[in-house]
Formats: C-alpha cells, sequence, structure tokens
C-alpha cells in the first residue's frame, strides 16, 4: 500500500500567516523564519501582535475564511485520494488551518495546535513533535507504507529524503538548486505525473 503525503502550505493553500498580514494590514505579522530563525521568538511575537489588535480565534478565523486553497488543489486532491491513501503533514495550526481545509473537503491533517483561553485569546502553540513531518514518514514506512511525499521548502527536505520517493512543488530556485536528487515541478498536471512514475501500485 501506498500513502501520498503533501506539505500543505505552498503546495495546497497559499502561505497562511503572509496572507493573513495582508488581509489584516498587521506589517509585523509578515515576518517568517527567513527574518526570526528562532520560531519560538516568531511565534511569541506572532502572538503578541494577534493580542495586541485584539485578535482572537474567532476573528482569526473569520479572515483565514475570506483565502481560497490555490487554483486547481481541490481538484489536484480529489485525484490524489481515488489512487492514493493522502495524509497532509504540516507545520501550519489546526486551528488556522481549518476554514481552508473545509474547502478542500478536509484530507487527513497531522499538524500543530493552538491553545485558547475561554475567550478565545490564543495563549499558546503546541508544536505536535520535534521533526513532525519526517516522524510522520518514519511512522508510516513502520506500518509497511511505500510513502511518496511532496513538498515546496526547506521544512520538507528532511521528509522528502525519508520518503520512497520525493517530489518538490513550486519550490525556489535555491531550494531546487540545493536539493537536485529530487525532481521538481510546477503544475499539478506534472505533479500528477511524478506521482504516477515514483508510484509502483497504479497505473498511468
Ligand atoms: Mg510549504
Amino acid at each position: 500500500m501506498e500513502i501520498a503525503c503533501l506539505d500543505l502550505e505552498g503546495v495546497l493553500i497559499p502561505e497562511i500567516w503572509i496572507e493573513f498580514a495582508q488581509k489584516t494590514g498587521i506589517e509585523a505579522l509578515k515576518a517568517t523564519t527567513r527574518d526570526i530563525a528562532d520560531y519560538d521568538e516568531l511565534m511569541t511575537m506572532r502572538l503578541n501582535e494577534l493580542d495586541k489588535h485584539g485578535l482572537g480565534i474567532n476573528e482569526i478565523q473569520e479572515v483565514i475564511a475570506t483565502l481560497k486553497p490555490l487554483d486547481g488543489a481541490k481538484e489536484f486532491v480529489d485525484w490524489l485520494r481515488e489512487r492514493f491513501q493522502v495524509v497532509i503533514l504540516s507545520d501550519t495550526f489546526y486551528q488556522f488551518a481549518d476554514p481552508l481545509m473545509k474547502q478542500l473537503g478536509y484530507p487527513t491533517l497531522l499538524c500543530h495546535n493552538l491553545e485558547m483561553d475561554d475567550s478565545g485569546k490564543i495563549v499558546n502553540y503546541h508544536l505536535r513533535q520535534a521533526n513532525p513531518k519526517r516522524q510522520a514518514i518514519c511512522a508510516f514506512k513502520s506500518l509497511y507504507y511505500r510513502t511518496i511525499a511532496a513538498g515546496d521548502s526547506y521544512n520538507d527536505t528532511t521528509m522528502l529524503a525519508e520518503a520512497d520517493a520525493g517530489i518538490l512543488f513550486h519550490a525556489p530556485q535555491n531550494v531546487i538548486d540545493e536539493f537536485p536528487q529530487f525532481p521538481a515541478v510546477h503544475s499539478y498536471e506534472d505533479l500528477k505525473l511524478e506521482f504516477l512514475k515514483a508510484s509502483i501500485e497504479v497505473e498511468a
């Protein structure tokens, strides 16, 4: 049996924090791990900014609900689910992804969690585990599933390497250059072809 593992942001949906910063006009929320390398420092800043602007989980979900999956993403997920068991491995939070997952038909998602108080204010965040994408692949392998993974960025490369086959999708050129061992494609049609090539079970 084969499991298709997909990254979420940049592969099926836009980058949530960036889109959210644009929708709300909160400049500080445009920062990414490229600007603030320490993830805990970055998340603490983000939660402080949300609090400062009076944005709790309800207001945030209203904004995120106005975002759309990337063009063709829903059709691609439907195509993939007819041929593989599909699991999305993401570094986002369930509470942020939820409005977008609804639009994708709620495929299985493994990601992190936010902690809210009774008023809806986000008071903390909880990472699922260290190196979560690679660990998920290791777990599926321990269940004797063959894995094919696709992602767009550095945080996907350990997942792609651990999988039986890894594919770069929508990756920036520096990632493509640094990881020439993975095929790199930029459209869902080409991504479908790479999944078919990587599969030992699904006929083209
Ligand atoms: Mg991504």
